[in-house]
């Protein structure tokens, strides 16, 4: 026989026999002694919280928008940082630096050319610096 399910902690129980009050104990079940009713207690729920037990997820198109909004974000700072790491300038900076540090044997005119190169008067790479 399945439970009667009580909403209430406190509930009577009166099937062919005088009328008898029970309260659940912590496991939420309770029989009856007289006509063997077994009664689970539930925790009652609102309509709008049964409402959404029924309601099947539906994808959320602000989220769906958020998440391609990260990706374009995500895109544009990863090709902005390949960008900046592969040119010429940071090549160069980079290269030099490493140069000293692990002793590569590059020439001293590579490491001095983008120096070289600010220098002169209608200088691309001062020009590019300072935009
Ligand atoms: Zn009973």
């Amino acid at each position: 026989m399945t439970p009667k399910v009580i909403h209430k902690r406190t509930f009577s129980c009166a099937n062919d026999h005088p009328i008898v009050y029970y309260t659940f104990d912590e496991n939420n079940k309770a029989m009856c002694e007289y006509c063997a009713t077994h009664f689970v207690y539930e925790e009652e729920r609102t309509p709008s919280q049964e409402m959404q037990d029924k309601l099947e997820p539906i994808p959320c198109p602000m989220h769906e928008d958020m998440i391609k909004i990260i990706l374009v974000c995500a895109t544009i700072i990863i090709s902005v940082s390949i960008w900046r790491y592969y040119s010429p300038y940071q090549t160069f900076m980079r290269d030099c630096i490493y140069n000293e540090r692990y002793e590569w044997d590059l020439s001293k005119e590579y490491c001095t050319w983008h120096y070289k190169e600010l220098l002169k008067e209608d200088s691309w790479l001062k020009e590019f610096l300072e935009n």
